[in-house]
Formats: structure tokens, C-alpha cells, sequence
């Protein structure tokens, strides 16, 4: 991370407050510090964002979105002289009016407003609206109207019939995280803002649209959906999605959505899984305070494992292969409804304040409602090699040392409940806000005060800035012994691939049949680390496990190709082929792209995405065409999506140079 290698700064570019030390600046809550979002272009501090409303209508023919923005605003300083919103190219404004309440009983006075654009970054460009200075007033609410149309920009999905699971009817879904929606609707794109929403939704007939709000309605004869969120969130929250939908209840509060031939199987997959898993979840962290937690299966153009807008999950279909990534995915979904969700990180630089307290929270679950499902198999199947910039490791810093700092916290209070009920309290305290590490760190030693008296009385402090700021791995790591009995045998096999071949008949006494999933991806992450790996002991891998993988799910396989091409392998390239052939999500192709195009193979990658690329939604296509026409100067107008790669299937550490979660530092960061 490129935070990582200053580090004295934490994210308002202010040193990082540490217990006993109170001189710096103040320290530096959200109330006191004026904090910068560099990937927003948007004067947010200036206005408090009450609510906005979007009237929406899509055009599938033309794959357009047109309608207008209502915002509600108030500037809470002196002198404002426009409205800064985050916007993007692919974004055509048409224009935009105010409206004020009149003085004293006069009628409301409505303006149209002049505007510009101007670039921002490669992610956006910035809408500035000039405000009337006359009728601009501290502290008195405004209404700001911005007619648009938005046609395919990074957010915004258009699926053509073919790219669908049931291939009969187009669909349309959004992906805001993390700063893909100011390509969706004008905003204060940053995490730091939070506002109730609504929207009115326009779709021919026979198209059902969902959102990420906790109401909805329909009007048959209008065609009209309507839909309103009570609570607030970040503009990266709000989601959209539309096309040939059909519902199953799984749950007093839940349903699931997915096109009509993949229903059946979604809902037996997930059974009454869903709500017993919030009833752990709000036993743990205390009520779940969205109401309904709904869950829509994507087509496999959904370019990530799963999203976490509010009431309705996204996850894509392909999950449906791989029954223990699908239950762990959508615990994790569910403990973003605490965290992430409820309280959710002011800048994306501190992201790990939802991914890391969210992996915490799953595996938290998940040792309740299982005893253990996946908590001390999975997390560590990879290391952290020295040398290796930190700002290629996104994903794992975020997920994995973010799970670790959480731990090391919750080791500090001495007791995992004394830890749960911490929890419980810092979501009633942050409720619907957004906050910087140092809230949580405050309100940690506020809550365990002992634990403050004796590292003052120490005078050596706690951990805390070395964790956040230090480079390098985690500074301790959860014991995880208990999970031996899973983890025993994989590093058992492990060993006995070391550099020279083993013995055939040692190795036939493993059953990797009989493994469950994570075992066998922790195996295969080993592999894959320690490639390239000598030829003799490659080709015997493939015998013996090759045909067996092959069968196995898209998780497995990934990880099993994935080798196959770091070791140039050719007698396995057909596998390569044929699983680019079926796989067309960003999670699964992207990966084995970068390291074809990394090593000996880019020829076979160049005919690969030639014979599939009409298959493949455009924003990946876009992709893979710089993958594999331009991989020295990876655009990173990409990295917003790659940003959110799943929690489950984390990227390998050791070859940073063909890892696209590199932009996700770098995006937001150099602006
Ligand atoms: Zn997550």
C-alpha cells in the first residue's frame, strides 16, 4: 500500500495519535479533523447531504439510463459559491436547476444554474456548479436538479441477452464500490458522506428492478418501481439491478432473486442457512438494523464474488459450483451489514475498517453457527515475503492484516465476548456514520480503560501505529491451533512437495476427494507460491492430480490453472482453454490473463480472448485488450473493480507485478 511506506501519516495526512501522547494536532477523530478524500474531486465539507432522489429510465435497446437527480442540501459555512459533485465522461448533463424556499411565506424561487466539467482523474471528472450567491445561505436547505443521461461508464453493466444466465432477455445490474457510481449519478463520491435515498425506475414490460433499499413498490400499469432507503449510506451503496427476475422467500426477512432457471437451485443451496446466520450475527453484534436482507444471484459477467449493498446482496452465479465459497461469501456479506455497512470507513485508504472487521465478524460467525467451517483453515494460506511492495497486496492487507489487527485487539481485551460485546457497543456508538481508525482506537481504550492506564503507565504504548503503519506483515497472527486437524494434512502434503518429487505411493495415500474445498485451495495457494516449480515435479503433479481437479469447482480450478501457467505446462493448456471458455467473470479471467501474458504464453492468451471475446462483456474485455495489448502500461482506469476482489479468494502475494489490485492504492492515492 502506498500509505504503508510513509509512516508517520495515516490517512487525514496527520500523525497518527497513540495513546498517552495527546499533542498531536488534537487528535484527530472525524469531528475535529477535516478529512481528505483524494479520490473525490466533490467540496462535500461544504453541505450536509440530507437526501437525494434519482427518476430514472432505462433504455435496454440503447443501453442508456436517462432521468434526473434531485439533491436536498444544506452548506454549513459561510461564502459557498458552488456545488462540486463527482461525475464521470461517459455522464452527459444536460442541466441543472435550484430551488429555494422564498423568505418569509414568498414563493420558492427556482434558477437554473450554470456549470462545468473538468477532468479529475482517469476514474471521473468533476461537475461545478455555480450557486447564486444572493439566495445561497448558511444552514438553509436548497434543492439541486440535475437532468442527465449515462450510458455504459464503470458502474454500469448492460448485459446483452447471450451474456445472461437463461440467454432469453437483456439484463442491466450496477457496481458502485468503489468509485464507480459517480458514472451512475452525480455525487459526493466518497465514503465520507452518507444520506437516505430514493428512486422512481422506468423498465419496458416484463422487467423487474431491484435496489439496495430497505422499501420498495411496483405499478403494474405505469411500469414504475419505486423504491426508498431509510437509512443512510455512501453513494458506493447504492445499487441497481434489472431484468427477468424471479423471487423464493428463504426467510422471515429474506428472499432470493435470480433468473428463473438458476431459482431452484439458489434457494436449495442456501436453504434456511440465511436467517439462522443473522440470528448468530445480531446474538454477536447486536440487531440487524436494515430489515430485510434479500440476496440476487448475478449472471456470470458479475465482475467480483459478491457485493454487499445494503437489503440485497449481489453475488454471481458461478458461485453456485462452489458450496463452501457461496456459504462463507455470504456470511461475509452478512457481516457487512455491521460493518462496512452500518459503520463504514471514511476514506478508502482505511478500508480495512470494513473488510477487516468484517472477515473478523464472518469468522466469528461462522465458529458459532459451525464450530468451524473455515476459521483457522483458510486465512493464512499464503506468505509475505519480504521485499514485496505492500501496495500490491491490497486485497490481503485489507482482508487478512486487517482480520490480524482485529484479533490483535480483541487479544488485548483478554476475552473473545468481552471482544464481542466491544463490538456491539462500537456499532450503537457509529451507527449510520463513517469513521477513521483513531474513532475505533478511541473508543477501544474508552471502552477497556484499564488497558489505557497500563500502557501510559508503561510509557511504551500499544501496538497500534506500528500495525497500521508499518509495512510488512502482521505483527502477530490469531492462534489458530485449532484448526490443525484441517490444516495438519495439507502442510503434511506440502512438505512432501518440496523441490525434488516425491514418491508416488507416499502421495496416493492423500484422498484430496475427501478434503473439503478450503484444504484444497490452501494446498493449491502453496503451489501456487512456490512456482515456478521444477519441471519433473510439475509433470508429476499433473498426474496425480490434474483430471481430479478438473472436476472440482471454479475456485479449485482457478488455483490449479493458475500453476499450469506459471510453470509454462503445456500438456494442461487445453484445461487453460476451456475453462477461459466457460468462465467469464472478471475474478476468473483476469488472473490467468496476467499470467499467461506475464510469462511464454501471451500467443495462446491472444487466440484464447479472440475465439471468447464476444462472449465477454465489454468493461472486460476493455481489460484484457490492455492486459494483452498494452501490459506495460496497465491503465488503471480498471482498478475500481478489481478493487473488490473476493475476501475469499485472495491474490497471490508473490508475483505483484501481474496483479492488477495494484491500481487500488495507486487510484486513489495519486490523485
Ligand atoms: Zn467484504
Amino acid at each position: 500500500m502506498a500509505e504503508l511506506q510513509r509512516p508517520t501519516l495515516c490517512c487525514c495526512r496527520k500523525v497518527l495519535t497513540v495513546p498517552g501522547n495527546k499533542s498531536c494536532e488534537g487528535g484527530r477523530s472525524l469531528a475535529h479533523c477535516r478529512l481528505v478524500d483524494v479520490a473525490s474531486a466533490s467540496n462535500f465539507h461544504s453541505f450536509k447531504l440530507r437526501h437525494f432522489h434519482l427518476d430514472l429510465h432505462l433504455n435496454f435497446a440503447v443501453k442508456r439510463i436517462t432521468g434526473w437527480q434531485v439533491l436536498e442540501l444544506t452548506p454549513v459555512q459561510p461564502g459557498v459559491q458552488s456545488l462540486i459533485l463527482d461525475t464521470h465522461p461517459s455522464l452527459l448533463v444536460h442541466s441543472v436547476d435550484c430551488k429555494v424556499p422564498g423568505a418569509s411565506g414568498a414563493p420558492d424561487v427556482v434558477l437554473s444554474l450554470t456549470y462545468r466539467i473538468e477532468p479529475f482523474t482517469d476514474y471521473g471528472s468533476s461537475l461545478n456548479i455555480s450557486l447564486p450567491a444572493a439566495v445561497i445561505r448558511p444552514h438553509r436547505a436548497f434543492r439541486v436538479t440535475i437532468r442527465y443521461t449515462t450510458t455504459d461508464g464503470p458502474a454500469i453493466w448492460w448485459l446483452d441477452a447471450e451474456l445472461t444466465c437463461g440467454q432469453t432477455r437483456p439484463l442491466v445490474f450496477t457496481q458502485g464500490h468503489s468509485v464507480c457510481n459517480r458514472s451512475f449519478f452525480p455525487c459526493f463520491d466518497t465514503p465520507a458522506v452518507k444520506s437516505t435515498y430514493s428512486a422512481t425506475v422506468r423498465v419496458p414490460e416484463g422487467v423487474t428492478v431491484l435496489m439496495s433499499a430497505s422499501r420498495s413498490a411496483y405499478s403494474k400499469q405505469d411500469r414504475v418501481f419505486q423504491f426508498s432507503m431509510e437509512y443512510p449510506v455512501p453513494a458506493y451503496l447504492v445499487a441497481l439491478v434489472a431484468g427477468d427476475l424471479q423471487h423464493a422467500d428463504i426467510g422471515p426477512r429474506s428472499r432470493v432473486w435470480a433468473e428463473p432457471c438458476i431459482l431452484t437451485c439458489a434457494v436449495s443451496k442456501l436453504g434456511g442457512n440465511v436467517e439462522r446466520w443473522l440470528n448468530v450475527a445480531e446474538g454477536l453484534f447486536g440487531p440487524y438494523v436494515w430489515g430485510r436482507y434479500d440476496i440476487v444471484f448475478l449472471p456470470p459477467s458479475f465482475p467480483i464474488v459478491a457485493m454487499e449493498n445494503p437489503c440485497l446482496t449481489f453475488i454471481i452465479s458461478s458461485i453456485l459450483e462452489s458450496q463452501e465459497f457461496l456459504l462463507i461469501d455470504v456470511i461475509h456479506e452478512i457481516a457487512h451489514g455491521w460493518f462496512g455497512n452500518a459503520v463504514t470507513n471514511a476514506t478508502w485508504e482505511e478500508m480495512w475498517l470494513s473488510e477487516g472487521l468484517a472477515t473478523y465478524a464472518q469468522r466469528r460467525i461462522t465458529t458459532e453457527a459451525y464450530a468451524c467451517l473455515e476459521n483457522p483453515c483458510y486465512p493464512f494460506s499464503f506468505s509475505f515475503s519480504e521485499g514485496v511492495n505492500p501496495s500490491s497486496l491490497m486485497n490481503l492487507f485489507t482482508y487478512e492484516k486487517g482480520f490480524c489487527f482485529v484479533s490483535y485487539l480483541s487479544q488485548l481485551c483478554g476475552d473473545i465476548e468481552r471482544f464481542d460485546s466491544f463490538l456491539r457497543a462500537y456499532i450503537e456508538k457509529f451507527r449510520f456514520s463513517s469513521v477513521i481508525a483513531q474513532d475505533l482506537l478511541d473508543f477501544f481504550l474508552g471502552f477497556f480503560p484499564e488497558l489505557k492506564e497500563s500502557c501510559v503507565a508503561q510509557r511504551e504504548g500499544l501496538e497500534f501505529e506500528r500495525w497500521l503503519n508499518g509495512c510488512g506483515p502482521p505483527l502477530c497472527e490469531p492462534d489458530l491451533s485449532a484448526g490443525k486437524a484441517l490444516t495438519g494434512p495439507v502442510q503434511h502434503l506440502c512438505d512432501l512437495w518440496g523441490m525434488d518429487a516425491p514418491e508416488p505411493q507416499v502421495i496416493s495415500t492423500f484422498d484430496l476427494s475427501s478434503w473439503s474445498t478450503f484444504q484444497t485451495v490452501l494446498f493449491l495457494d502453496r503451489l501456487l507460491d512456490r512456482s515456478p516449480l521444477p519441471q519433473e515435479v510439475m509433470s508429476l503433479l499433473s498426474s496425480c492430480y490434474s483430471a481430479l481437479l478438473d472436476d472440482m469447482n471454479a475456485e479449485v480450478q482457478i488455483r490449479w490453472l493458475q500453476i499450469v501457467v506459471r510453470n509454462s505446462f503445456y500438456p494442461d493448456l487445453p484445461r487453460v482453454r476451456s475453462f477461459l471458455h466457460k468462465h467469464t467473470s472478471r475474478m476468473y479471467t483476469v488472473p490467468l490473463y496476467e499470467d499467461l501474458c506475464g510469462g511464454v504464453m501471451k500467443c495462446f492468451a491472444v487466440e484464447v480472448f479472440y475465439q471468447t471475446q464476444a462472449r465477454l462483456h465489454p468493461n472486460l474485455r476493455r481489460t484484457l485488450q490492455q492486459i494483452l495489448f498494452q501490459s506495460s502500461a496497465f491503465n488503471t482506469s480498471t482498478a475500481p473493480s478489481l478493487l473488490t476482489s473476493p475476501p475469499s479468494a485472495p491474490s497471490s502475494p508473490t508475483d505483484p507485478t501481474a496483479n492488477g489490485t495494484i491500481a487500488l492504492r495507486d487510484v486513489n492515492v495519486s490523485a
